[in-house]
């Protein structure tokens, strides 16, 4: 089975094309994609730094509050009991909402609580209580608490995280006068909350939505927390959620501050990759068809009308017709084949026409020879019968050519003949007329639509002729001159007869009109008197 080009280079065109534009896109996702994910998390450790940033700073400022409000001679003469205007003078629903302080511890110096005073965050309500009792037995967990990590560090300033029970920062410090010299005289701890206003707050400073929780330690399976563990969930195509946890006090529970990011960056850089990838495809498809077209154009299209031109001719031979000139005028190799072939298929052509000449031509007098006078007849008896015209055939021969050639030599005879050859071709020359040389001496003639005896006078006047150039004869004894003898069959119209029987026919005739004397035109079944008798 032939494949044709065109098929072939389309076929491995398209493979070619897929196999890059799938590589092409497989490529840039597997190189661009982790560097882009990389670059994601880059920037989510970068907020969640601003984030523990801002905590830290947060803490750092409540850590400086605290020491301020405990160095203080004030504060040192309250935890001593000797000012009891100090709450009244000090402290307010007001200071504290300003401050966004939830709760001020005050310890004296055996550590016991001297003053408690701030706002439940489950009613709202401000107390403010000596001992910490009453009314302030809402802050009795988180007044346990800071008593625990006092006794439990060295006395310094400080401020540290909460996980629970709420999230918060607590910042504590010994209470001291206020140049900060001789003995801690107590302990202040402030709490401020972690709470819904504090992650509006950051959300202003940083841009951030994000919320604060305690976690417990088994958070998250066996992940060992360092300071500030980081987890990044990417849920969505559009927005990922960002968690760190910090150490925090109970060790029980870790705070997590956990932040919805947008993934903008990465949601744009994949619709850049994909638009870089798809301009690059559509780019690589257009140069393809720039490809095919210049291919069907240059080559596939002339190889085609070349392939079909040799294809016709193979099933036409009889015909002829020449290669485009727009294949033959081309100054490449396609023209260079193109000329080739025509000039092959042309020599090819004059060659057979030369044979089939030779085939179908009497060497010696350029008459047709018998195969061709055969052809002729068949078609001429088809036509014959067809139009329902007579038809004739005579058959002639030389009266003593040997005697001819024996007197005048063999080359003399061939000039003879060449005479003779010469003599039927202008004889009968009429349309579809023809005369052949069909044996050494012997020739046929075909008249086609000729009734008997305008056919008879054919063949009289050819002898006329012949007799009229007086060509010695010697050697024959019915004349001195050259003469013919010739026999005559029909097809008279509306009969049917094979060819065969026409010729043998018009033999039978001929030799009737050799055992008659010579020289002389027979008719089939009748004689005629020669025309020496006449
Ligand atoms: P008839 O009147 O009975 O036809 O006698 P004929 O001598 O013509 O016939 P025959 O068949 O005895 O001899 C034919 C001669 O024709 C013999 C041969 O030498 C001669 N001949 C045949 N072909 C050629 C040829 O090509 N060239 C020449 N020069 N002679 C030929
Ligand atoms: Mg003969
Ligand atoms: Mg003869």
């Amino acid at each position: 089975m032939v494949l044709s080009l065109r098929k072939r280079f389309l076929l491995r065109l398209s493979l070619l094309g897929v196999t890059s534009i799938v590589l092409l896109y497989v490529a840039s996702f597997a190189l661009v994609q982790p560097r882009m994910i990389a670059g994601e998390t880059r920037s989510a450790h970068a907020n969640l730094d601003r984030i523990t940033h801002l905590l830290d700073s947060r803490m750092s400022h409540l850590n400086v509050i605290t020491r301020d409000w405990a160095q203080w001679d004030m504060s040192v003469e309250f935890v001593g009991g000797r000012m009891p205007t100090y709450p009244a003078v000090n402290f307010s629903e007001a200071m504290l909402k300003d401050a966004q302080q939830t709760l001020m511890v005050f310890f004296d110096q055996r550590q016991q609580v001297r003053w408690v005073v701030g706002i439940d965050p489950s009613t709202g309500q401000y107390t403010s209580c000596e001992g910490g009792k009453g009314a302030c037995a809402w802050s009795l967990e988180l007044v346990r608490l800071i008593d625990r990590h006092l006794s439990s560090q060295p006395p310094r300033s400080e401020s540290w995280l909460l996980s629970s029970p709420m999230p918060a920062i607590v910042a504590t410090s010994p209470i001291l006068t206020t140049d900060a010299r001789g003995p801690t005289r107590g302990w202040l701890g402030i709490v401020q909350l972690l709470d819904e206003s504090w992650q509006e707050q950051a959300k202003t400073q940083t841009g951030l939505q994000l919320s604060i929780r305690a976690v417990p330690k088994a958070y998250p399976g066996r992940m060992t927390v360092t300071p500030h563990s980081t987890t990044i969930k990417r849920d969505a195509s559009d927005k990922m959620t960002v968690t760190r946890l910090i150490k925090a006090s109970p060790e029980s529970a870790y705070l997590a501050i956990t932040a919805i990011l947008p993934r903008t960056d990465y949601q744009g850089g994949i619709r850049a990759l994909f638009g870089v990838t798809a301009t690059l495809a559509i780019i690589f498809i257009l140069t393809l068809i720039s490809v095919a077209v210049l291919l069907e154009r240059l080559i596939i299209k002339p190889m085609h009308t070349l392939g079909t031109y040799t294809q016709t001719l193979r099933h036409q031979e009889d015909r002829f017709y020449p290669l485009p000139e727009s294949l033959l005028s081309r100054d490449d190799e396609i023209g260079l084949l193109a000329r080739d072939v025509q000039r092959l298929i042309n020599e090819e052509r004059t060659r057979n026409v030369t044979l089939l000449h030779q085939t179908r031509t009497d060497e010696l007098t350029g008459l047709a020879n018998r195969r061709q006078f055969e052809e002729c007849l068949q078609k001429a008896l088809e036509q014959a019968r067809t139009a329902e015209t007579p038809l004739c055939v005579l058959m002639i021969d030389i009266d003593f050519f040997k005697g001819y050639n024996d007197h005048f030599g063999h080359p003399e005879g061939d000039q003879c003949l060449r005479m003779v050859g010469d003599l039927m071709q202008s004889c009968f020359a009429g349309g579809d007329e023809l005369a052949a040389r069909t044996g050494g001496e012997e020739f046929m003639v075909l008249l086609p639509n000729t009734a008997l005896e305008p056919a008879r006078q054919r063949a009289e006047g050819l002898m006329r002729e012949l007799g009229e150039r007086r060509i010695p004869h010697p050697g024959s004894r019915v004349s001195k001159y050259l003469t013919l003898s010739i026999g005559l069959s029909i097809l008279k119209p509306g009969t049917e007869r094979s060819p065969k029987d026409l010729i043998k026919a018009a033999d039978i005739a001929l030799y009737a009109a050799k055992t008659n004397g010579r020289n002389r035109v027979v008719t089939e079944h009748g004689f005629r008197p020669s025309l020496n008798d006449q």
